[in-house]
């Protein structure tokens, strides 16, 4: 299928590629990998006059570790971070979400900024990273901010981006603690599809006290999603199966996900049942060893 006719513009720096939407407030989109973007355009679902590539930007195709933080540059792709032996030490529960999307071939042009740009409920990349408490560095004409990942998925398919604004860098805190990560998730086939729920959890303290809980989920609401109540269920308490199970029970009530031709509501909020438990499982049997 034909794409739609459109200009191109390969821009030098942020700032050329922020004015270059500004100029264009009802027709400029963002190009990266470009794995969703001239999908949804051969679909003509959208047809934006100017693609503003930011791949073109020098300097932003990177993955450095600092003291507190592991930042992510937004033309870093899924298989860059993939092989990022930070990434794996630092926060594995990443590595974990990224391998299981698609092919080599799909990771080695897509960014993870473009997927969680996109604002799919069912992205592995944005389910880990809420989990990792991370924050979105978010550059337009006027300077920079930092909005925490949280804050970022506002509706189906939307995104707090403002008009002429791009995500320059993911930054993850590192974590002082002793963290036990998981990542797990359910597909109808394995390999090809996002998921149709995904499960991405973080521990802190012993398996003999849990000082600290991440739970998100993707494609279990409309946004990928934090589960505030089932993480504070666990908090100041044993890692055992007790805990685990209420844990569980809580975030399956708690979910909110739409039936589709893929699933029923039902099964899915089955499913997260099953997952949140065996993800925290997984989690809490790392705690204090291997992350
Ligand atoms: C066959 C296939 C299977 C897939 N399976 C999975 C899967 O299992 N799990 C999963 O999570 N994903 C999956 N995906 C989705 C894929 O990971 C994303 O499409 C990809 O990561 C998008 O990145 P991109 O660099 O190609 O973004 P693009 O397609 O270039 O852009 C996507 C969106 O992000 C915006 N954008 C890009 N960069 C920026 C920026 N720096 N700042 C602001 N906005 C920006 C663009 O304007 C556009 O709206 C699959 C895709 C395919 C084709």
């Amino acid at each position: 299928m034909a794409l739609p006719k459109f200009d191109y513009i390969a821009a030098k720096s942020i700032d050329e590629a922020c004015s270059a939407l500004a100029s264009n407030p009802d027709g400029g989109k963002l190009i990266a990998g470009g794995v969703s973007l001239l999908r949804v355009m051969k679909f003509r679902i959208m047809s934006p006059d100017v693609l503003v590539d930011v791949k073109s930007i020098p300097g932003l195709r990177y993955i450095a570790c600092d003291h507190d933080v592991l930042r992510i540059g937004a033309t870093a792709t899924s298989s860059d971070v993939l092989k990022s032996p930070d990434v794996a030490s630092e926060c594995p529960l990443l590595s974990h979400a990224i391998a299981r999307i698609a092919t080599a071939a799909v990771r080695n042009w897509a960014t993870v900024v473009g997927n969680i740009c996109v604002g799919h409920t069912a992205s592995d990349p944005s389910a880990a990273l809420l989990a990792l408490d991370a924050e979105l560095v978010i550059a337009s004409p006027s300077g920079e901010r930092v909005l925490p990942i949280a804050e970022f998925f506002t509706g189906h398919m939307s995104t707090a981006l403002e008009e002429a604004e791009l995500v320059r860098e993911i930054r993850v805190p590192r974590r002082k603690e002793p963290t036990g990560m998981s990542y797990l998730a359910h597909a109808g086939r394995a390999a090809m599809e996002t998921p149709l729920i995904a499960v991405g959890v973080a521990l802190t303290g012993s398996e003999s006290k849990c000082t600290g809980a991440s739970i998100a989920l993707a494609g279990a609401a409309e946004t990928p999603v934090r589960l505030s109540r089932a993480e504070q269920a666990l908090v100041d308490c044993r890692l055992d199966e007790r805990a685990i199970q209420n844990a569980a029970s809580i975030a399956a009530e708690d979910c909110a996900p739409d039936s589709d031709v893929y699933a029923s509501a039902e099964y899915r909020r089955r499913l997260v049942g099953v997952y949140v438990r065996d993800a925290l499982r997984a989690a809490a049997n790392r705690v204090g060893g291997a992350k």
